[in-house]
């Protein structure tokens, strides 16, 4: 592991395969409260390096979230151990910054000897001994798809299938602008090698608990929209949680809903965490506002249409906070 690198530039595909071809053990990461480009990233490069005879271990310090356990192959992911693991090569996957990897995780990757950061958000600050940022990618799965096919390295069905709802929901389902044609075409090129676009679209999306949707009808009630309809917020008490019984990942994607207002270009979700801290997740409609710089004023990050934080409660606080942040900039740009 170093912090000392000063290779700020990215390595090539070709400088990533010298590493994964030349050593034998991995260490796969990703974020705290994985979403599906976070684990299935971490699926899709293991399978491949398994498949190359490779030992792989994928740890996240939240484990598998239950709406990600129809991943083939999904159950090989581990919560951190408490021993660091032995191995040569850490690889951080969908990870913007090296703290959203998790202090248990951290210490489970301690005796790792080289650092590759493979990710697709701008404010990643490239913590890696090799990285490769692209923020004009989608998800890190496309990413990781054009590593493993410019490398012709395996790609079996786990790869294929996790790389697939990686890019699917990462795009809110091939949506977002920052879907491409070269996302349509990797999308075409795994359906010929035998992708069920129908069954793995079901079960990503058509398998929602009962308790999501009382946990929408509980946002509905606290819905503001500013006065001129440009902002609109919802936020969750953490009393919900226990009311409804809630897993984190729950509130995962809620948030387009009010992104999806007419007229709303900024839509924000404001949610209390059992530790007290607060989760703001914020969403753009378009390039002309960078929720991006509003996250990195309180220490957090993302992308210019997609972007979160976590700072320290109470919520009204923080609120007013974000909120105040949001306007400024929003009348600085209509002057
Ligand atoms: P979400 O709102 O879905 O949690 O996150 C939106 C985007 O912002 C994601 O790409 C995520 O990685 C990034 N993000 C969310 N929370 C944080 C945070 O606390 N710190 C940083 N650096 N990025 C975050
Ligand atoms: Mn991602």
């Amino acid at each position: 592991m170093s912090e000392s690198t000063d290779i700020l530039e990215n390595a090539s595909f070709d400088q990533i395969g010298e590493v994964l071809k030349s050593h034998q053990s991995f260490l796969l990461l990703s974020h705290i409260r994985p979403d599906a480009d976070a684990i299935g990233s971490q699926l899709a490069l293991g399978y491949s390096l398994m498949a190359m005879g490779k030992s792989v271990r994928f740890v996240n310090e939240d484990g598998l979230p239950e709406n990600l356990e129809f991943l083939p192959g999904s159950q090989v992911i581990e919560y951190p151990p408490a021993e660091a693991i032995d191995v040569e090569v850490v690889i951080a996957l969908d990870t913007a910054d090296k703290p959203r990897l998790g202090k248990n995780a951290l210490k489970a990757a301690a005796n790792g000897k080289i650092w590759l950061n493979i990710d697709h958000h701008k404010s990643n600050p490239k913590y890696g001994d090799l990285n490769c940022i692209d923020s004009t990618s989608p998800a890190t799965g496309q990413i990781l798809y054009e590593l493993i096919t410019h490398l012709e390295m395996p790609l079996p069905d786990e790869t294929r299938d996790s790389i697939y709802v990686a890019v699917s929901t990462d795009t809110g389902s091939f949506q977002y602008p920052s879907t491409t044609a070269k996302t349509y075409d990797m999308a075409a090129d795994l359906i010929r090698r035998g992708l069920d676009v129908g069954t793995i679209n079901s079960k990503t999306y058509d398998e929602q608990p009962y308790r999501r949707l009382e946990l929408m009808r509980a946002l509905l009630n606290t819905l503001e929209r500013s006065d001129d309809g440009l902002v609109a917020n919802w936020l969750m008490r953490d009393k919900v949680r226990a009311d409804f019984n809630l897993q984190p990942e729950d509130s995962e994607g809620l948030i387009d809903i009010i992104r999806g207002i007419r007229g709303v270009q900024v839509a924000v979700f404001f949610e209390e965490l059992p530790d007290g801290n607060i989760r703001v997740s914020m969403r753009s409609k378009d390039k002309s506002f960078d929720v991006c710089q509003v996250a990195q004023v309180f220490g957090g990050g993302g992308h210019a249409l997609a972007a979160g934080i976590r700072m320290d409660g109470p919520i009204e606080d923080v609120k007013g906070k974000v909120l105040a942040e949001i306007r400024q900039r929003l009348d600085a740009a209509s002057n």
